[in-house]
C-alpha cells in the first residue's frame, strides 16, 4: 500500500501518450501543467492527453494548472543550455531576441528601474549569481560572480528590488481562463502572500466555473515560496485547499540552511489543518540525466514522507528530463519503503473542541480501525471533506472514499492514503455498507472487519456515525455474519493499494 501521492510535472519530455501512460502505470496520481512554460495550444493538448490516458486506465487523476504569477523569468535562449563563465559579463534587457552568453532577455518592463550598481541578481535556482555593474537605458550590465548552466525561462530574482506584484497578472488571467474552462482540478497560485491573494483567484475561478453550493469544482493550492507567506501561513491554510512547499523559490527567499526546518513546519501545520500538502522541487533532480537518484535525493524523498507530506512532486525530472517514468517509479519505491515507519495515527484524538464534530468522528473511525486491525476505513463523502479528515490522521489502513462526483475523486487523488470509488447517487447506510463489502471482496479481503463512517439517518447529513462491518464469506453480506479469525484480522491492511 502506498499512501503518499505522486504529482509529476509534464513538459516536452513527457507529453507523448506512451510516456504519460508509462508515468501513470509507474504510479503518478496527478500531473502539473506549469504555465510558465509552453503555449496555450500546448497546454490544451497536454490537458486533453492526460484526460485521455486517465480515462483509458479508469484512474481518477488530478490535473494541476500552475500559474506563473509575478515571477520574473528570462526569455528564450539560442541554445537549450548556455554556459555562463565566472567573471564574464552579461547584459539583461527587455528585447525579446533569444539570449546568448553575452545578453539575455528578461520579462520585466523597465528593468533599468529595478537595479543599482552593486545589487546582486540570482538566476535559476539561485546558483548563478550576477552583480550589477552599470544601469543603462532599458537594461542592466552585470558581472557574473558565480557562473553555471542557464536554461530558457529560468527564474530571475532581484533580492534588493521592491517590486509591486499581483498574483494575477494579465498572462495569469488568460491562463486561468484556459485552465478552468479546460477542466483542471486544482489551480496552483504562485508567490501567494496572504489569504487575500487566494480570495482574489477564488473569485475569478467562481466566475469561470460557478461552485455548486459550498463546493467549488476547482481546488486552490497556495504555493509557499515567499517569506510573507510563511508569516501568514495560518490564514493561508484557512483559505486554501492545499499548499505546496515550493522549495525552488522558497530556497532563495529564506536562508538555504533553514529550508528543511521551514518544510517541516509547513507540513506539520498543513497536517494539523487537514489540508493537503505537496513537497516540491529538486526531489530527484539528478534524474534529469541519470537513471538513478543520488543517496541524498532518496533520503530527501523519504524525509518528506516522514515529515507527513500528502504528495511529492517532480519538476524538471519529468518535464524535461531523460527518465520521466523512471523518476515516478523511484518516488514510488522510496515512498513505499518509507511509509511503514510513519508513526501510526500521528494526531491521535485531538481534544481541540474548536474542530468540527466530523473531525472527532474521523478520529473515532481511525481509533476503531487501529484497535480492530480493520482492513480499511470506508467513508462516503460529498465534497471529500470526511475523507480528508480521516487522511489527516494518517491511519495505518487504506481509506476508501465513496463519492458520486468524478471531480471529488480527482481532487482526492492527491490526499494521503485515499483511494476513491464511484458510488450511486442515493446511498443510505445499508447501501454504503454493501458497497464497502463489495470493494473489500474485489480486493480479496474476505475476512476481518472494516470501519464505515456515514451521515445518519440520510446521506447528505454531516458524518456523524462510525460502525464496524464484519467481512466474511459471500452470504454474510445478506445478514448472517461470520466471525473473522483473529489471525486473519492481524493480516489486515494488505491488498488495498492506493496508488
Ligand atoms: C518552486 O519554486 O519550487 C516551484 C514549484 O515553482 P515553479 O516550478 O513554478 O518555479
Amino acid at each position: 500500500m502506498r499512501g503518499t501521492k505522486i504529482l509529476a510535472t509534464v513538459g516536452p519530455a513527457s507529453i507523448a501518450v506512451p510516456t504519460l501512460k508509462a508515468m501513470l502505470l509507474a504510479g503518478a496520481n496527478g500531473f502539473r501543467l506549469n504555465y510558465s512554460h509552453g503555449s496555450p495550444s500546448e497546454h490544451q493538448q497536454w490537458l486533453e492527453r492526460i484526460r485521455r490516458v486517465a480515462r483509458a486506465h479508469d484512474e481518477p487523476v488530478a490535473i494541476v494548472g500552475d500559474l506563473q504569477g509575478p515571477k520574473i523569468r528570462i526569455g528564450d535562449l539560442t541554445a537549450p543550455r548556455l554556459v555562463l563563465a565566472d567573471r564574464g559579463e552579461l547584459t539583461l534587457d527587455e528585447r525579446p531576441a533569444p539570449g546568448t552568453a553575452q545578453r539575455i532577455p528578461v520579462s520585466l518592463r523597465g528593468i533599468d528601474r529595478y537595479g543599482q550598481a552593486g545589487d546582486p541578481i540570482l538566476l535559476g535556482d539561485g546558483s548563478i549569481e550576477l552583480r550589477v555593474k552599470r544601469v543603462v537605458a532599458g537594461g542592466l550590465e552585470t558581472e557574473i560572480v558565480h557562473g553555471g548552466l542557464l536554461t530558457p525561462h529560468a527564474g530571475l530574482y532581484l533580492p534588493r528590488a521592491r517590486l509591486r506584484a499581483t498574483v494575477l497578472g494579465a498572462k495569469d488571467r488568460l491562463d486561468l481562463h484556459d485552465a478552468v474552462t479546460g477542466g483542471v482540478d486544482y489551480i496552483a497560485v504562485s508567490f501567494v502572500r496572504s489569504a487575500g491573494d487566494l480570495r482574489k483567484v477564488r473569485r475569478e475561478i467562481d466566475r469561470l466555473r460557478p461552485p455548486r453550493g459550498a463546493f467549488s469544482p476547482v481546488g486552490l493550492i497556495a504555493k509557499i515560496e515567499r517569506a510573507e507567506a510563511l508569516a501568514n501561513i495560518d490564514e493561508i491554510l484557512d483559505e486554501a485547499d492545499a499548499i505546496m512547499v515550493a522549495r525552488g523559490d522558497l530556497g532563495i527567499e529564506v536562508p538555504l540552511e533553514r529550508l528543511a526546518l521551514e518544510q517541516k513546519g509547513l507540513v506539520r501545520k498543513a497536517n494539523a489543518a487537514g489540508k493537503t500538502v505537496i513537497v516540491a522541487t529538486q526531489m530527484l533532480l539528478s534524474m534529469v540525466s541519470s537513471p538513478r537518484p543520488t543517496r541524498a535525493e532518496a533520503t530527501d524523498v523519504a524525509n518528506a514522507v516522514l515529515d507527513g507530506a500528502d504528495a511529492v512532486m517532480l519538476s524538471e525530472e519529468s518535464a524535461v528530463g531523460q527518465f520521466p517514468a523512471e523518476s515516478v517509479a523511484w518516488l514510488d519505491r522510496i515512498t513505499r519503503a518509507t511509509e511503514p515507519s510513519l508513526e501510526a495515527s500521528r494526531f491521535d484524538f485531538d481534544p481541540d473542541p474548536s474542530l468540527p464534530p466530523e473531525a472527532h468522528v474521523a478520529g473515532s473511525a481511525v481509533e476503531l480501525a487501529a484497535r480492530t486491525r480493520s482492513v480499511a476505513i470506508a467513508t462516503p463523502t460529498h465534497s471529500g471533506k470526511t475523507a480528508r479528515l480521516v487522511s489527516r490522521l494518517r491511519p495505518p489502513v487504506p481509506i476508501w472514499a465513496f463519492t458520486t462526483s468524478e471531480e471529488v475523486r480527482r481532487r482526492l487523488a492527491l490526499a494521503w492514503g485515499v483511494r476513491s470509488y464511484r458510488s450511486p447517487i442515493h446511498q443510505p447506510l445499508l447501501d454504503a455498507r454493501e458497497l464497502a463489502v463489495r470493494v473489500a471482496r474485489a480486493q480479496g479481503l474476505g475476512r476481518g472487519t472494516l470501519v464505515l463512517t456515514a451521515g445518519y439517518p440520510l446521506e447528505g447529513r454531516p458524518t456523524n456515525l462510525v460502525t464496524l462491518v464484519e467481512l466474511g464469506p459471500e452470504r454474510a453480506a445478506s445478514g448472517r455474519r461470520a466471525r473473522a479469525a483473529p489471525a486473519a484480522r492481524r493480516g489486515a491492511g494488505a491488498g488495498a493499494a492506493p496508488r
